[in-house]
């Protein structure tokens, strides 16, 4: 029997995610329905997607370019939205059974409790919503039977490793973090570094912001304030450990002392059809060889060094402050990245803003949705505030 194409809707079908989630779609024809598309701004790349997938609405979020967008589509018969709304009503359409969310920053928080509040699957690999939202996010979900499909490779591969035991049997959870392209550069030239170097990630191909996250080892800080709420575990049984290929995407450790671990190509296809079927797991979702242990036999597992990754423990710092403090740092973070992308702070300035705005942060206790998005605003007045140069009358007040 065939079964009926799942309905997938897709915010930020232009960038990395998003087309490999369409690449995941294309290989699987009959299993899926691109019913709904999204993307930030880039049309020209949005416009042949919605020629060739026929979804029934179409948005772009940067209003500047809707009429680009209304232009190349030509006689499309499908609704077209235009402006920052259109995510909202877009993870809410009828027709959705899954929202991909795959759009970049903050922005990915409230379309994804829009869908929850639908009552729609998320396969999330908008990682801000969980480290900024997670407080309201994840009881909302509970609440509606909703699965929060982790596409982060790290998180599908803990996802996947938990299927061998209870939770109560696990005793802790080990992230690998590649260690980024400066795992091996002498620490006193780290002052130094320049954006194009911070860009050439190792192993992933990734958008700007979470290419410098790796770099700078937040990304790795992020993974472990999602893991709290995606796994339901206190920050204590996250450990990271650095693992240079990238094989290893994460493992578990039972009380028994067994360690499961997933592993598999750096190919985000494989997390983003786990996503979307799990716990099926169909041929050709990767190539034949899709790992050859016999060619990369050399596995290497090393701690992390503080000194070389601070980013590390101010995850730990957040996560002792409370929800509203992990909303600061990734705030923080994105102003601190855009600021080092604009050559206004040094690579270490980036780590060290953000610790300075989590000091300068009140945490809420019990946030509703609306202190999150106060204490992320607050955060990124605060490092643009704080910005070398900054005149002194420009610096936002604490709160
Ligand atoms: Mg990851």
């Amino acid at each position: 029997m065939t079964p009926i194409p799942l309905q997938i809707g897709i915010l930020g079908s232009t960038g990395s995610i998003g087309q490999n989630t369409l690449r995941v779609i294309d290989r699987f024809p009959g299993r899926f329905r691109v019913t709904a598309l999204a993307a930030s701004r880039n049309v020209d790349e949005l416009a042949p997607q919605v020629r060739k997938y026929h979804p029934e609405v179409v948005a772009v979020v940067d209003a500047t370019h809707g009429d680009a967008l209304r232009a190349q589509l030509g006689d499309y018969s499908g609704r077209i939205l235009i402006g920052a709304d259109s995510l909202c009503e877009i993870a809410a359409w009828p027709s959705i059974q899954t929202l991909v969310v795959a759009v970049v920053g903050f922005a990915g928080a409230a379309p994804t409790l829009a869908a929850i509040d639908a009552g729609k699957n998320i396969a999330l690999a908008n990682k801000e919503t969980l480290v900024a939202a997670g407080a309201v996010v994840m009881p909302r979900a509970r609440q509606r039977s909703v699965t929060i499909a982790p596409i982060d490779s790290e998180h599908s591969a803990i996802w996947q490793c938990l299927r061998a035991g209870a939770h109560q049997e696990v005793r802790r959870i080990i992230l690998t973090a590649s260690g980024g392209p400066f795992r091996n550069r002498p620490l006193e030239t780290f002052a130094t570094i320049t954006p194009a170097e911070a860009l050439d990630h190792p192993t992933w191909r990734m958008g700007p912001r979470i290419t410098i996250d790796s770099a700078t080892m937040m990304n790795k800080a992020f993974e472990i304030i999602e893991a709290t709420w995606l796994f339901d575990l206190t920050p204590d049984q996250i450990d990271v450990v650095i693992h240079p290929q990238s094989v290893v995407h994460s493992m578990v450790e039972y009380q028994d002392g067994s360690v499961i671990a997933q592993l598999g190509s750096p190919d985000m296809t494989l997390p983003i059809a786990y996503a979307l079927l799990a716990p099926e797991r169909p041929k050709g979702v990767t190539g034949p060889q899709a790992l050859d242990l016999s060619r990369a036999n050399t596995l290497d597992f090393a701690p992390p060094d503080p000194a070389r990754y601070p980013a590390l423990d101010l995850a730990r710092r957040a996560l002792a402050m409370g929800p509203t403090a992990c909303a600061v740092l990734n705030a923080a973070d994105e102003i601190a990245v855009a600021a080092f992308l604009d050559g206004r702070l040094p690579f270490t300035g980036i780590v060290d803003q953000i610790g300075k705005t989590l000091t300068a942060h009140k945490p809420v206790s019990d946030p509703n949705f609306e202190d999150i998005v106060a204490a992320d605003q607050w955060a990124r007045d605060y490092v643009s505030g704080h910005l070398p140069g900054t005149p002194a009358k420009a610096v936002a007040s604490t709160r």
